[in-house]
């Protein structure tokens, strides 16, 4: 299939590695130019060297952190003096820490806010006004299955990921009639570097091995595997694309079944 995305500029938020790192080579793949950033400079120039390298096309990777505004503003400013437009924007953080409720106190509650909430808040109040211009925009957000069914030991992502579905149903009505495009993807379990933290914490509260927490993960998902970054890609370079322009408010999983419920 045609993405119909070859001429098109995206955005991908944190995408030095992980789930970020594997969109933006995808939709790299599919012809995009690409704007990356992250925290760590070193990891996000060398991901950008290797997009550049195996896609041929052109990479704007700029260290920023999500949960600094004015490094948001300077991120977006950038891209649009570098590519003159923006089409495509790819909302993605690093994980909230793993815990239950009297594990944190305000502060850790206000920080996962900044990091989750307000990260997405941020990058599509300087996206959106020249998507609008245009007349032609794809916003994906990457949340989790934790808004689909509470994940065990995740409450502030539990919690706090629920406030971007709100936020992205009723954004995408506001900006529907611009011909922009708003939906969020859930990943299951996603072999990463976070999902790899994840099951360690996991093995030590259980006081099993590592290999053990991944059988007893693995056991939980229908198609009997973790999922692998390039197959969320996937998903978002449809909902990137120009075939995906009737889908718009969806909250969509790809976790191989993990996920019990019908909605
Ligand atoms: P990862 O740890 O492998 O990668 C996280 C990326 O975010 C890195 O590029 C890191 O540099 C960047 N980052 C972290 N904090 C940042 C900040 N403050 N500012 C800028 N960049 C920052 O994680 P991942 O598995 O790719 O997960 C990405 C997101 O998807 C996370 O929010 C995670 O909770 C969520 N998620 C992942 C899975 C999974 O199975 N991997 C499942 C559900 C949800």
């Amino acid at each position: 299939m045609n993405l119909g995305i070859s001429d098109k500029v995206a955005v991908i938020a944190a995408a030095s590695r992980g789930l970020g790192r594997a969109v933006a080579l995808r939709l790299a793949h599919e012809g995009a130019k690409i704007a990356i950033c992250a925290r760590d400079n070193a990891e996000l120039q060398k991901t950008a060297q290797e997009i550049r390298q195996t896609a041929k096309t052109d990479v704007l990777a700029l260290a920023a952190d999500l949960t600094q505004a004015h490094e948001i503003k300077n991120f977006i400013a950038q891209t649009i003096a570098h590519f003159k437009k923006i089409d495509i924007l790819v909302t993605n953080a690093g994980g909230p820490l793993p815990g239950k409720f009297f594990d944190f106190d305000d502060t850790a509650w206000e920080s996962t806010f900044q990091l989750t909430f307000l990260s997405v808040v941020r990058l599509c109040r300087e996206v959106i006004p020249q998507m609008q211009q245009q007349e032609w925009g794809r916003i994906i957000h990457i949340a989790s299955t934790s808004v689909k069914q509470p994940i065990d030991n995740l409450i502030l992502s539990n919690a706090l990921r629920l406030a971007v579905i709100g936020l992205a149903k009723s954004l995408a009505h506001e900006i529907a009639p611009y011909g922009i495009t708003m939906n969020t993807v859930c990943p299951g379990m996603i072999r990463t570097q976070r999902l790899e933290q994840l099951l360690q914490v996991g093995a030590q509260m259980q006081q099993i091995s590592f290999d053990e927490a991944l059988q007893q993960r693995t056991a939980q998902i229908p198609l009997g595997r973790l999922g692998r970054p390039e197959e969320l890609a996937d998903l978002i370079a449809f909902l990137a694309s120009e075939n995906a322009r009737y889908i718009t408010g969806t909250v969509i999983q790809a976790d191989g079944g993990l996920v019990k419920g019908v909605f």
